[in-house]
């Protein structure tokens, strides 16, 4: 209660300013000592008061940096709206969207979008990852009301369940964030595909700011995004600092995501491995439930895989550094069983660890036409034959429902003119075939639009449900999908174990 009466704003790393001086609080000893139930409580008990005093329109303090700042915060906005005007005022609308994250960033960006085009009609995608904030849902349902002419697009994933994939899996890691590629890349490329059908190129605004991250210094304010084909990215305030971001919000008297006055300092997943300890606290605090359920996965987890101080794994937060799928069960369906056929050098023999079905073909077809008609069907041969002068290329011979495959090599022509890549090509789709849990990261690559991912049993984690499906007609044989992860999939790289010494 000692600050009540008092004006308090966070500038983050625990500097507040509280009426007008920089106090330094100590965040490290406040989490220490103040049990989250019992902030809970208390904040329960004071809800009514916090209402009261958590209105700072007539905050002496805030207008008066309103007013000193004024000339900036307009050669900025003026600036900014400049920069859309010249990159997307000759652009069509319906070539156009705003990527809306509820957050500080994408608040502004929205709104200058809007005013230097001169319309509320711009097509806005909010990218679901499941792990949101409740306090973003309740926000974005207010801007729907306040803009009610905006196409606004929610973009969400129902393959796949984020507490099913963190036991599979593994929960995701500051180096392993698979749940990126998975609930956010993927989903928002599935919806644009469908959203800018036979768009050469989309214009994508984002609220991406240097100021955030070290990782995002490098950036540039045009650019065309190396995740999502078809898009280049705008970023208008990516040389604003976040008190440019506050002020600008603030002087426009701009509604924007309550979780920031509960302390939140972004409001990405409230669960994501980059949170800081504070983010975490004031999940506890706020989202106790979930909060729960969370760690007790996270026991699971550190249990499953065999650590022996799991309790002090999990709470000191070393699981964030998480690497690799030790100690994971899935973890063998990185492992590619393969030997060399001694009778013939241009033969492979491998020892799967899911039976053959019709899905091992379709990650074929990047190499050329599959021919189930001229090899021995008793043996299960099938021919992948070479696009442009039909010569077979591949033979494939394993029975469906089996294990054993091999492959064997008849022509170095067409994909397989570069003779020494043949082999990692092939395991590349055998490892695709073992370990895809259709995280959508294929279908994002491909440039074509030939590839479709779905899992026919949504919510579940298995490869054997994953819809893998490349389209011939489509497919233009550019080996895209089997080049850009140079180990054949991603989740490889989330579950393979480090002495794993089958890997390609
Ligand atoms: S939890 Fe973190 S890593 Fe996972 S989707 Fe959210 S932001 Fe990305
Ligand atoms: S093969 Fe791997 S990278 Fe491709 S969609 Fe499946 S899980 Fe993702
Ligand atoms: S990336 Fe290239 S090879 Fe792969 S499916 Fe698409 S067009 Fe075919």
């Amino acid at each position: 209660m000692q600050f009540v009466e008092s004006s308090v704003w966070a500038a983050g790393g625990g500097v507040y300013f509280i009426d007008g001086q920089k106090v330094k609080i100590n965040l490290v000893k406040a989490i220490h000592e103040n049990e989250p139930a019992i902030v809970a409580s208390k904040l329960k008990e004071y809800e009514e008061l916090n209402k009261k005093y958590s209105n700072y329109s007539d905050s002496k303090w805030l207008k008066g940096a309103i007013e000193v700042n004024k000339t900036h915060i307009q050669s900025i906005e003026y600036e900014a709206m400049s920069f859309i005007r010249n990159e997307a005022g000759n652009v069509n609308l319906s070539s156009m969207f705003v990527s809306f994250s509820c957050g500080k960033d994408s608040t502004v960006t929205s709104n200058l979008v809007r005013e230097a085009l001169g319309t509320e009609k711009i097509i806005h995608i909010y990218g679901d990852t499941t792990l949101e904030y409740p306090d973003s849902f309740s926000y974005l349902s207010r801007f729907k009301k306040e803009h009610p002419k905006m196409p606004l697009i929610v973009s969400k994933t129902k393959d796949q369940d984020f507490l099913d994939l963190c036991m599979y899996l593994g929960p995701p890691s500051r180096v392993l964030r698979w749940c990126c590629t998975v609930f956010k890349t993927g989903s928002i490329n599935i919806l644009l595909e469908t959203l800018f059908k036979g768009k050469s190129q989309v214009l994508a605004f984002h609220g991406i700011r240097r100021a955030e991250s070290s990782s995002r210094r490098k950036y540039d304010r045009v650019s065309v995004s190396p995740k999502i084909t078809k898009q280049v990215v705008l970023q208008p305030i990516l040389d604003w600092m976040d008190f440019d971001v506050w002020l600008y919000i603030l002087s426009r008297n701009l509604d924007f995501n309550d979780a920031y006055k509960k302390g939140f300092s972004r409001v990405g997943c409230w669960c994501c491995p980059n949170n800081s300890n504070w983010a975490e606290y004031l999940a506890k605090i706020y989202m106790p439930e979930q909060s729960m359920a969370f760690t007790n996965l996270l026991y699971d987890f550190a249990k499953k895989v065999g650590k022996k101080d799991w309790k002090e794994y999990i709470d000191s937060g070393n699981w964030k550094a998480r690497q690799g799928g030790n100690g994971l069960e899935n973890s063998k369906s990185a492992i590619l069983q393969v030997t060399e056929c001694v009778n013939n050098e241009n033969a492979y023999n491998f020892e799967l660890t899911r039976p053959i079905t019709d899905a091992l073909y379709e990650l074929f077809k990047p190499f050329g036409i599959i021919d189930k008609t001229m090899g021995n069907q008793r043996l299960g041969e099938v021919y992948v034959l070479n696009r442009s002068d039909s010569m077979p290329l591949l033979k494939i011979a394993g029975k469906l429902g089996q294990n054993r495959l091999r492959l064997s090599i008849l022509n170095y022509r067409g994909p397989f003119r570069a003779r020494n890549n043949v082999e990692s090509y092939l395991k590349a789709q055998i490892t695709k075939y073992q370990t895809c849990i259709g995280c959508y990261s294929c279908p994002s690559i491909c440039k074509h639009s030939a590839i479709r991912v779905e899992n026919k049993k949504p919510g579940g984690v298995d490869p054997s449900t994953i819809n893998y499906q490349i389209d011939e007609k489509k497919c233009v044989g550019c080996l895209e999908c089997i080049l850009h992860h140079n180990n054949g999939c991603y989740i490889k790289k989330v579950v393979r174990v480090s002495n794993d010494k089958l890997q390609i």
